[in-house]
Parts: structure tokens; C-alpha cells; sequence
């Protein structure tokens, strides 16, 4: 919109860093969008009290005073929704970084105005409606080829139906009409492809569905011991250099999605040059292409304005929605939602509210729901309701990793899976250091059946466990600690020993390694498989007074180590031989006799 023809004007009243409290702001609405001086810096309504407004400026507000004015636009905070949207690099209230940056380099200039999305570029529109038909909200107008791997589903905009009058076929911009919709009313609706949303608004669906899928991510500790369902949310909280954004890249790239929408929360302030170097060269595993190809990144770094990373969640998850809508299974990864409340807390400082513990406002709760409740598995709208997915993760860096502060708390009461980092883990090498003892998935009984019916039916027997054993390792330490190991029957130092096989050539998983970076769920299986039939063997032969040692020392448990590095194609065959081993060296073990044949 072209400010020029705002004719209604407020007036500043205060600056203060990112906070202008303007009057004469009685015609403008909670949440919408104003120019703030005659610099025309991007500011959004937070707080309106009769003709006074506070609004949060999302640029650079040193220099602008009071008596300066402020422009209406009388429009909502919104994104807009189109194709080219994947491969784009945005800031948290969508402006496009990646043009900014060829157009002006480092330095994002005051105010611009640059159309969020390319408006110029042509798509090729393949209509898959035809004139004469009946439409409903969510109904598919058409597609454009998006990216290489991703399709872009044109829909009918929430709330509108009725007969196509037109439909378009071939080449077309974002902003030109493909579609005319004549309502029950008789009125003609033109539609571009280009939809705009406001990002604190929902976007509608049907229904919201139970999870039933897990989302597979090939990372052994998530996917075996701490699921996450198609459609679920979780968090993972953890110190600096904790693992937190390899844990989330390693879901960019393997965890079964179809789109990606990656919401880097500025962590230190050079982290947008990674973030813009090192996104764009990650390689997608599935396609062997750029990760970029279905991939919508939003970047806001610490040394970009503290507003705009308020709102670069709210962004995220609007895109994210719509990819939804057109039957996608989305992932959303927020990396770290700590900057991001951080970014609250100093707004409602300067607005004077009344802090909350360590000075979150009180409604920090509240907006972290209002961003996670937004994920989930649901059937969208339209005649035909597809089933699409949001998946949401959410990296949270408590200070000192310490997670009994807020946003922690307050995130891990609405989250339903806790991957918990722990520096102790990061320290030993330990990778993904999530700390088995305190991390849990609530999902874990919905997706039983899946795991039980489409990999093994002793699937979740095996994993519960395999948790028995790390958690009774844990006592065992705390024994040894006190009076040494000795003290300990054989049996105990065999769970030691099988709890220390499951750390070690299970759980433990780099990611920078060709292999070992992904691992299909019936690998893990086997995996653990055979460290278990290992420990049951052992556990029988201690019992017929076989020695601890020859079985701690086995030459297949130094094959069972390596299981994790064998490839996907080979895996099988050698699963059979590695069992197969474990049974012969156990009856060899017991002189030849056929107990566990
Ligand atoms: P955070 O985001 O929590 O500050 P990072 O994700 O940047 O931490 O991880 C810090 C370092 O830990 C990485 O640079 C890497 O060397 C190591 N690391 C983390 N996870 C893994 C992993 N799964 N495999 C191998 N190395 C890892
Ligand atoms: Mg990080």
C-alpha cells in the first residue's frame, strides 16, 4: 500500500528504543500496521488506550523524535501467500533478506519498501477447475511448479465459494487474476494467486486430527526412545553448545516432511551469516539437492531489532500453515524461542506492564501456546479435505542451562515431547547429548500400534526395556560411587554393560558422518535388537555360572558396535549374521551346548 495516500496522521509522543507512543491514533486497530516518521519505519500497534497507541517499531528508531508523524495503513501485520515463498530468505516480518542484501548488502536501508514476494516473476498456471464449476473455501484452483520438488497449490481463499466465471491457464504473475468466483450474492470475486494473511490469525481448518504417525527423523535417540507424532510439538531445551541447532538442522533435513520452515532466532549476532551461508548449502538427503528447494527460511539475528523477532514466529507459522492447507506435512523449527521471548520481555518492559517472574510479562504462557497450539495434524478445508500437518520444535537456551526458569517452564507445560539437552553429555562428546533420564514423549502410546504393526510387534517391549536398563544404570552408578564396582553381582555389571552398549553404539549418533547421520527404523530396530539378545544370552549363561568376562569380551559385541555404520542396502543380511554370531559364540561359550540355539 502506498502510504501517500494515508490521509489520517498521528503524532509521536515518546521514543523509546524500539517502543513510539504515538496520539491522534484513534482510527487505527489493534495490530495494524503504521509507517513511523517520515522514514516510514515498519511499526505494528500493540496497545491501544483511547487515542493513544504503543506501537513496536521493527527497525532502527534512533534519531526519530517526538512531533514527527505516523501512518495509518489501517491493514493487520501480514504475509503474503503465493509462490515463491520455498528458497526464500526472510526477515521476521517478511521482508525479503536475500534481496535486501544483493540491493543494499549488510545494512538493512530504513523503510523500505519492497514488495515481500517477487511480484514480476511468471509462474506456469495449471488450472484444475474449470468454468462453470462449483467452488468451495480450500477447493484447488490450480498448481505452479514451485521449486523442483514442490508443488504449489492455489486454493480458494477461506470463506469464499461459489461458480468459477474464469479460470486462467499459463503463464501468470502472483498479482494477476487466475480465477473469477461469482458468490451466491452474484457478486464476482477475482482471485490472484497472491493471498495475504494476517500472522496473528489462525489460518481455518476442518478439523484437527489424533496423532497417529510418528514423524521419522533417523535420529536413533528421537525416533526409538522419544518419538515425535506427524503433527506434534516439542521442545528442546539445552545450554550453549548443547547440540540445539544440529539436533534442529538434522530434522531440516531428514525428518519426514514435505516443507521446511526454519525460524532462526538470532542466537549470537554472526549468526545470520551463517544462518544465510550455511542453510542454502545444506543438502537435502532425499532429492540430493539444495535443502532450499523446500525450505522457507526466516532469519533474525541479534543484531537486528529486537521487535522483529517477536514477530518472526507469527510469520513462520502462517507460512507454515498455509503449505498446510494444501495438504503438506510442515515441519516448523524455532531456533532459539529464548531470543524470541527475550524480545517480549523487553517490549513489555518499555510498555511498563507489570513483570512477571524475571520479568517476562505475565502473558508469556499464553503467547507461547498461541504459537504452539498452531501446529497439529488436521484435515484442511475444501470438498476434497486433504490432511496436512504442522510439526513444531522449538529450541529454548536457558541461561546457564538451568530449565526451572520461565520460558522453559512455560514452554514444557504445553509441549508434548522434551528432548533435554545436557551440558554434562556435550561435554563427554556425547552426541545428540539428550539426557535419556529426562527427556520424555507423551506421544509414545498414541504411536505404539504404528511401531508395533509396521516394524516388529516387540518394538515398544524392546524399547521400554531398553529404558529399564539405562534407568537402572543410574542406580548402579550411584552404588558403585559409594562402594565401588566390586561389590556389584555380575548380573548388575552386565546391565552396566548393556546399558553402556545402548549409550554407545546406540544412542550415541554423529551427525557429520555419511551413515551414521540417518537410520531407518527397522535398522534401529536390529540395533538394539541384537545388544539385547546379547544381554538376555549373558544373563542366562551368568546363570549357569558362565564367566562375566568371556561375555563382556565377545568379538560380536565389537560387530554389534559398529552396526550403526553399516548401510542401509547391507543391513539386513548382516543383522541375520550378527544374530547368528551372538548365538554361536554363546553355545560355544557353554561348551557346545544347545541351549539358545
Ligand atoms: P547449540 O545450538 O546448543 O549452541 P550446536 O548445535 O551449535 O549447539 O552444537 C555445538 C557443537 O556440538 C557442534 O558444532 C558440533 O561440533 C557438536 N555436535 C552437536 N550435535 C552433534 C551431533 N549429533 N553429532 C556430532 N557433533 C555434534
Ligand atoms: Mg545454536
Amino acid at each position: 500500500m502506498n502510504v501517500n495516500e494515508n490521509k489520517q496522521i498521528g503524532i509521536i509522543a515518546k521514543v523509546s528504543g524500539p517502543l513510539v507512543v504515538a496520539k491522534n491514533m484513534k482510527d487505527v486497530q489493534m495490530y495494524d500496521v503504521v509507517r513511523v516518521s517520515e522514514k516510514r519505519l515498519i511499526g505494528e500497534v500493540i496497545e491501544l488506550r483511547g487515542d493513544v497507541a504503543s506501537i513496536q517499531v521493527y527497525e532502527e528508531t534512533a534519531g526519530i523524535g517526538p512531533g514527527e508523524p505516523v501512518y495509518f495503513t489501517n491493514e493487520p501485520l501480514s504475509v503474503e501467500l503465493a509462490p515463491g515463498l520455498i528458497e526464500g530468505i526472510f526477515d521476521g516480518i517478511q521482508r525479503p533478506l536475500d534481496v535486501i542484501y544483493e540491493e543494499s548488502g549488510d545494512r538493512i536501508p530504513l523503510g523500505i519498501d519492497l514488495p515481500k514476494l517477487d511480484h514480476e516473476r511468471l509462474w506456469d498456471f495449471k488450472k484444475r477447475v474449470e468454468v462453470g464449476m462449483e467452488v468451495y473455501e480450500g477447493d484447488i484452483l490450480g498448481v505452479v511448479q514451485e521449486t523442483a520438488v514442490v508443488e504449489h497449490r492455489v486454493l480458494v481463499p477461506p470463506t469464499l465459494s461459489g461458480t468459477i466465471t474464469a479460470i486462467h491457464e499459463g503463464k501468470a504473475r502472483i498479482i494477476d487474476v487466475i480465477a473469477k468466483i461469482k458468490t451466491a450474492n452474484g457478486e464476482e470475486v477475482e482471485i490472484t494467486m497472491l493471498q495475504r494473511w494476517p500472522v496473528r490469525r489462525p489460518r481455518p481448518y476442518q478439523k484437527k486430527l489424533a496423532p497417529r504417525e510418528p514423524m521419522v527423523t533417523g535420529q536413533r535417540v528421537i525416533d526409538t526412545l522419544f518419538p515425535i507424532a506427524i503433527g506434534g510439538i516439542a521442545a528442546i531445551p539445552g545450554p550453549f553448545g548443547s547440540g540445539k541447532t544440529v539436533v534442529q538442522h538434522q530434522l531440516a533435513k531428514w525428518a519426514d516432511a514435505d516443507i521446511i520452515v526454519y525460524v532462526g532466532c538470532g542466537e549470537r549476532g554472526n549468526e545470520m551469516t551463517d544462518v544465510l551461508n550455511e542453510f542454502p548449502n545444506l543438502k537435502d538427503p532425499k532429492t540430493g539437492m539444495s535443502l532450499m528447494q523446500r525450505t522457507v527460511l526466516i532469519a533474525n539475528t541479534s543484531n537486528m531489532p529486537v521487535a522483529a523477532r517477536e514477530a518472526s514466529i507469527y510469520t513462520g507459522i502462517t507460512i507454515a500453515e498455509y503449505y498446510r492447507d494444501m495438504g503438506y506435512r510442515v515441519a516448523i523449527m524455532a531456533d532459539s524461542t529464548s531470543r524470541w521471548a527475550e524480545a517480549l520481555r523487553e517490549m513489555s518492559g518499555r510498555l511498563e506492564e507489570m513483570p512477571g517472574e524475571e520479568g517476562y510479562p505475565a502473558y508469556l504462557s499464553s503467547r507461547l501456546a498461541e504459537f504452539y497450539e498452531r501446529a497439529g495434524l488436521v484435515e484442511t478445508l475444501g470438498k476434497e479435505a486433504r490432511v496436512g500437518a504442522i510439526s513444531a520444535i522449538g529450541a529454548v537456551s536457558p541461561p546457564g542451562g538451568d530449565t526451572s526458569e520461565p520460558v522453559s517452564q512455560a514452554t514444557l507445560r504445553i509441549v508434548k515431547v522434551f528432548w533435554g539437552l545436557s551440558a554434562a553429555l556435550a561435554y563427554r562428546r556425547h552426541f545428540p547429548a539428550i539426557d535419556w533420564l529426562r527427556s520424555y514423549s507423551l506421544y509414545e502410546d498414541d504411536l505404539t500400534e504404528f511401531f508395533n504393526k509396521n516394524i516388529n510387534q516387540d518394538w515398544s517391549t524392546q524399547v521400554q526395556e531398553a529404558k529399564d536398563i539405562l534407568q537402572e544404570e543410574s542406580k548402579l552408578e550411584e552404588i558403585v560411587r559409594l562402594v565401588g564396582v566390586d561389590s556389584l553381582e555380575f548380573a548388575d555389571r552386565l546391565t552396566m554393560e548393556c546399558a553402556r552398549s545402548i549409550r554407545e553404539d546406540f544412542l550415541h549418533q554423529i551427525a557429520f558422518d555419511v551413515i551414521d547421520t540417518y537410520t531407518s527404523l527397522n535398522k534401529q530396530y536390529g540395533i538394539l535388537k541384537a545388544i539385547l539378545t546379547w544381554y538376555h544370552l549373558g544373563q542366562e549363561a551368568l546363570k549357569e555360572n558362565a564367566s562375566f568376562n568371556k561375555i563382556i569380551n565377545m568379538t560380536v559385541r565389537e560387530r554389534i558396535g559398529r552396526m550403526k555404520y553399516i548401510k542401509e542396502a547391507d543391513f539386513n543380511n548382516e543383522f541375520a549374521e550378527i544374530m547368528k554370531e551372538i548365538n554361536s559364540e554363546f553355545q560355544s561359550l557353554m561348551k557346545g551346548d544347545d541351549l539358545y540355539a
